[in-house]
């Protein structure tokens, strides 16, 4: 698709300037409601790399050198900022990758205002603080918290804007400098927001460089003036990242994907449950793109066909497709058009396994809204429903990211423990009951990095956020972008 004239031209963050990439070249940006370019991006390479990572270096002494109250001061004015440009980031966002309206303003804005008010709080209380410990009669041994130098954010497509903020917001408020590397698919909303946040902090403090994974992500992990990575994305970046770093290897944040099972016990609240397995638990967060979205729902059989009816009223009253911009429209595209054939073919292998479509199914502009031309090369997929009778197909154990849940019956509490586990992922978990004795076995037994009891997706950046298994490891937090030095002081 060529690109149209009268485009926006969105440009890198570094060392405080607002500036196209080395080469001048760029990328398009395709809005996924209507599959047309409506924005560029630099396309960085390596020089630009050197610049950027020159800049965060640069910048570090003087920032780490700030007290903690100093830097949280400068965290408070980034928070106080979203309320000036929270809509026009929303809005970025939603035209980026599709998110709707609707989740960005009234969800999305508000969550990531608070994280940087939380982040200035926690550089307070925990960013500076070590250990005190006397070490037999003569020696005082302790700690000093250090920040960890030049921090590189590599963010995936999906949740730009948070991702963004809860690793550039803790390692800022750990006395690090950071570099923001958004996906090639989607990276206009964090270099608007780099744009934002620059005013507000010294340069080289916080740069946002665009460009493909394989040169610019490659080349800043690789890079020695880089001393720590946090990646959200794929296992298959993780691991690409870690061969590229092996023989320099640096400290890594990995949060990964996951295939995370949302378990409805007889017991359970089902009404409530219906919602929470369902719009809540994936569809309305991104379409279905969201690594924690509930995509293996499991049922106890007693009530699986009850459950199913009030699954799909939830669905028809809560589910209304349309202008990603109108903030009555409550389910958007997927994002791109590589993850929209994605998940189209795993809805068609899925039935070729033996999958039974329940709910939804369909795809495609001139199916869902039919009439509105506008739409009809969007990347639109209706919310799926795939009635399975086993855990080993392949659409029960891939991530297939997006509007897509299996739907699995089972009898017994051993059973479903069993198949929750039954994955090589282990991000999120939900359970579903009215047994408190139940619901804490569940928690102690599931591999996971986080379960909902009786509730799903709510995340509270006070807590960690992190991943089991192949789902990654380590959280974006103020204690992970800090190290501990231990000193011992002899006194006669
Ligand atoms: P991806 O792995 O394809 O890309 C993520 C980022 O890595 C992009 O910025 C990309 O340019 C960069 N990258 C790619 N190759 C690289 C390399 N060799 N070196 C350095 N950087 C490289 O992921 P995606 O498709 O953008 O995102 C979807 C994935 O992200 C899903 O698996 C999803 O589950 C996961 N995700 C996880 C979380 C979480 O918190 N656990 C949150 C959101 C998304």
């Amino acid at each position: 698709m060529k690109t149209l004239n009268n485009l926006k031209d969105y440009q890198n963050v570094i060392n405080g300037n607002v500036i196209p990439s080395a080469s001048g070249e760029k990328m398009d940006c395709y809005d996924p409601a209507t599959g047309k370019v409506w924005a560029t991006i630099p396309s960085s390479n390596v020089e630009d790399v050197e610049a950027t990572v020159t800049a965060a270096r640069t910048a570090f002494p003087s920032w780490a050198a700030l007290t903690a109250t100093e830097r949280a001061n400068y965290l408070r004015r980034i928070g106080d900022s979203i309320a000036q440009y929270g809509d026009e980031l929303a809005e970025i966002e939603t035209k980026d990758n599709g998110w709707v309206i609707r989740e960005m303003k009234y969800g999305i804005i508000p969550e990531i205002t608070k994280m940087w008010y939380d982040a200035a709080a926690a550089a307070i209380k925990v960013g500076s603080k070590g250990q005190t410990e006397q070490i037999g009669p003569n020696t005082l041994g302790f700690t000093l918290r250090e920040p960890v130098g030049v921090v590189v954010g590599i963010i995936p497509w999906n949740s730009t804007l948070w991702t963004f903020t809860v690793k550039a917001a803790a390692a800022l408020a750990g006395g690090n400098t950071v570099i923001i590397k958004p996906s090639e698919l989607a990276s206009v909303a964090s270099l608007r927001y780099g744009e934002i946040i620059q005013n507000i902090l010294p340069p080289g403090v916080l740069n946002v460089i665009s460009g493909t994974g394989a040169e610019v992500g490659d080349a800043l992990v690789r890079h020695p003036g880089v001393n720590k990575v946090s990646l959200t994305g794929s296992g298959r970046t993780a691991k690409a990242i870690a061969q590229s770093t092996a023989d320099n290897p640096k400290p890594m944040v990995f949060e990964l994907g996951g295939k995370s099972p949302n378990i409805v016990f007889e017991d359970a609240d089902l009404a409530k449950a219906a919602n929470g397995v369902t719009v809540n638990g994936i569809f309305t967060g991104n379409a279905g793109q969201l690594c924690c979205g509930g995509s293996r729902i499991l049922i106890q059989r007693s009530v699986f066909d009850k459950m199913i009816e009030l699954m799909k009223e939830e669905i028809a009253t809560h589910i209304q497709f349309g202008d990603t911009l109108d903030s009555q429209t409550s389910f958007g595209p997927v994002a791109n058009e590589m993850q929209f054939k994605k998940i189209c073919s795993y809805i068609e292998s899925g039935q070729q396994e033996g999958g039974q479509v329940i709910v939804g199914g369909r795809y495609g502009g001139p199916n869902l809204l039919p009439g509105q031309e506008k739409f009809a090369e969007g990347y639109w997929i209706e919310p799926t429903l795939l009635k399975v009778n086993s855990n080993n197909l392949q659409v029960c154990q891939e991530e297939i990211f997006g509007p897509v849940a299996v739907v699995i019956p089972f009898d017994t509490e051993e059973e479903a423990l069993a198949i929750a586990n039954d994955t090589t992922f282990g991000l999120g978990a939900g359970v579903w009951t009215s047994d408190l004795n139940r619901a804490h076995r569940m928690i102690r037994s599931i591999e996971s990095g986080n379960v909902w009891v009786n509730t799903y997706r709510i995340v509270g950046t006070e807590l960690p956020f992190g991943g089991q298994k192949s789902s990654g490891f380590g959280t974006d937090s103020v204690l992970e972008f800090t190290r501990e030095k231990t000193c011992y002081i002899h006194i006669d």
